[in-house]
This record gives structure tokens, sequence and C-alpha cells, in this order.
């Protein structure tokens, strides 16, 4: 991340007016996430019936997430201790950056803004923990792109997304119904849909939004990379492996992505493209043959064995009635 490539960025993207296409406030959501999101929460609610039935599955329930939740304490402490608190005080030009974006978006709660050096990394993420909401960004990605470039806001914007989505919580929520091969995969390549609108409507700039992006596939080199070449990319590859590839990934393609934020302001592309229609099964029993498959047992267990305890309940009352009327029965006919 040498400060010319930083240099080099900077006169690639020639400051151009804050434009969002056809993306606005009302259209943030890509509309397959709450699609999928409800079939995901149908299927969730009739796990979640058998877990709390079965005593032995809320247990596990309970353990699990008392475990995760101490985990993710610890990540947070990680991040609070060892990464720097962006504040008025601390590096009062990203503060600044963070505070515009969160106003953009309409956020009622600002969340605690990090900066972490992870290596060399590009990358962002969003967490909560404890009620407190966190964004952290990876120093790397601030070096090159600068505190207040339409790029960072981007970044800003799409990890503000999944917090105003509630995306944390809601995959919570849902996660038994992930069990199904391919859902949660395309539930969570929607959400991250969802997020680069938010990026690319805080950023205001489609094309820093692409740029962005294209960071992501190609780092240091993304300067010498037409994004428009890259969107259409994703049209030309849509073979057998890609299709595939693409249907197991819990986010769109990079090229994808970039072709989705160019679809504000170019139709044509906003289409999709079809995938090969191979792909589908293929990636279909990859999923199913996966660790989720081992959850699909114990659950199918657990559901086995509440609808046998259920069904002896009834067997055993019925009987308890039979016994009792063959009881009054028998005081009858001997005269009690
Ligand atoms: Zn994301």
């Amino acid at each position: 991340m040498t400060p010319e490539f930083f240099i080099l960025i900077k006169e690639e993207i020639k400051p151009m007016e804050a434009q969002t296409g056809s993306l606005t406030l009302a259209n943030l959501v890509d509309p397959r996430e709450k699609t999928y999101f409800n079939v995901l929460l149908g299927i969730s609610i009739l796990i979640w019936v058998c877990v709390v039935l079965s005593i032995i599955g809320l247990l596990a329930v309970g353990v699990v997430a008392l475990i995760a939740w101490f985990a993710h304490g610890l990540l947070v402490a990680r991040l609070r201790s060892e990464g720097v608190r962006i504040t008025p005080e601390q590096y009062p030009a990203l503060h600044q950056t963070f505070t515009e974006v969160c106003q953009r978006l309409g956020l009622a709660e600002v969340p605690d803004l990090y900066l972490l050096q992870e290596g060399g990394l590009l990358n962002a993420f969003a967490t909560r923990h404890a009620g407190r909401n966190f964004v952290v960004l990876y120093s790397s990605f601030v070096e090159i792109l600068g505190p207040s470039s339409p790029m960072i806001k981007f970044l800003i914007g799409h990890e503000l997304g999944h917090l105003q989505r509630k995306h944390l919580t809601k995959r919570m929520f849902v996660a038994p119904g992930t069990i199904v091969p391919l859902l949660a995969e395309a539930y969570h390549r929607a959400c991250e849909s969802t997020c680069d609108r938010y990026g690319a409507f805080a950023s205001g700039d489609l094309p820093a939004s692409m740029m962005a992006l294209t960071i992501l596939a190609s780092g240091r080199e993304a300067a010498s990379v037409d994004t428009t070449h890259f969107a259409a990319q994703h049209f030309q590859t849509r073979d057998f492996f890609v299709s595939w590839h693409e249907l197991i990934i819990g986010y769109p393609t990079l090229s994808q992505r970039v072709a989705q934020v160019l679809g504000f302001s170019d139709p044509q592309y906003a289409q999709r493209p079809g995938r090969h229609i191979l792909a589908y099964p293929f990636a279909f029993f990859f999923t199913l043959f996966s660790i989720r498959s081992l959850v699909l047992v114990y659950i199918s267990i657990v559901a086995i064995s509440v609808l046998i305890a259920l069904g002896n309940q009834v067997k055993g009352t019925q009987q308890a009635i039979q016994d009792q009327l063959q009881k009054q029965q028998q005081d009858q006919s001997t005269g009690h």
C-alpha cells in the first residue's frame, strides 16, 4: 500500500458530481432479501418449535449460545483494546466522514468506529455485542482510500447497512432454516447486495463505489482496472463452474457486485443473467453433504424423538381412559 498507489487512485477517480442514479433512500433494500428472509423464518419457526419441545435441544441451543456470546465478547474486547477508537479528537477527518455517512443513512444511534491493523488485509466489518454496535475498518483500506473519499464512504455505508437492517440479529433467528441447501447462501448474498446499495447511496458516487469493490478484487492494481469491463465480466462468465461457485458462496461475486452498482446508472447492467442449469443440482448436493447435513440429522432425530414421545403420551392417556372405563364397568357389574 504505497503512497504512490494512493496518489494514483486519487488521480483516477476524478471528482464528479454526487450521483446515485436510480438508487434512493426508498429502494436501499434488495427485494430478494425480504423474500428469502420470510422463507427462512417460516422454516426456522418450525424447527424452533421442535427445539423448544425437546429439552435436550433447548439445552444444546442454550449452551451453544452462551459459548458464542463469550467468544464474541473476547473478539470485541480485542478490537476495543488493540484497535484505535475513532472520535472527534482521534483521527477527526475519519470521524467526520463516519458521522456524515451515519446522518445520510438516517441512523438514530451512531455506532463505535474502530481502526484495526491486520497485516495489510483489505476488509471491514460490523458487529454487535452487549447492546452496542461496532464498525471496524482495517487500516490498509483507509491508507489506500484516504479518510474522506467517496470510496471510504461506500465501505462505511456498506457496514452500516448490516447494522441498519439488523442482519446480525436476524441471522440468529433464522439460523435453523439455513440447513436448507442454497437458501442461506441466497439470503446472505441478498443481504450483501442490500448493503452495497447502502454503501453506494452513502458515497453518493456510483463510479467510486465500483472502484471500492474493484479494490477488493485487485488490491493496489485497481487503479489500472476498468471497472465497467470488470462489470461486463459477470455477463461473460456464465458457465457451469462459475454458476456453481456463485450458488455456494454467501457473497455475490465481485464482478457481479460491480455490475449491480453500475446497474443503477446503466439499466443493461441491472439485468440478472441466468446460470447454467446443471449447476443447481451440483450446488444443492455439495451444500447438502456439508456440515449442515450433520445438523439436519441431529434435528431429525430430535424431531422424531419428540413425535414418538408425544405418540406414547397419547397412547398412555388412551390406555388410562380405557382402564378407567373398564374399572367403572366392573364396579357397576359388581354392584358397587
Ligand atoms: Zn457485508
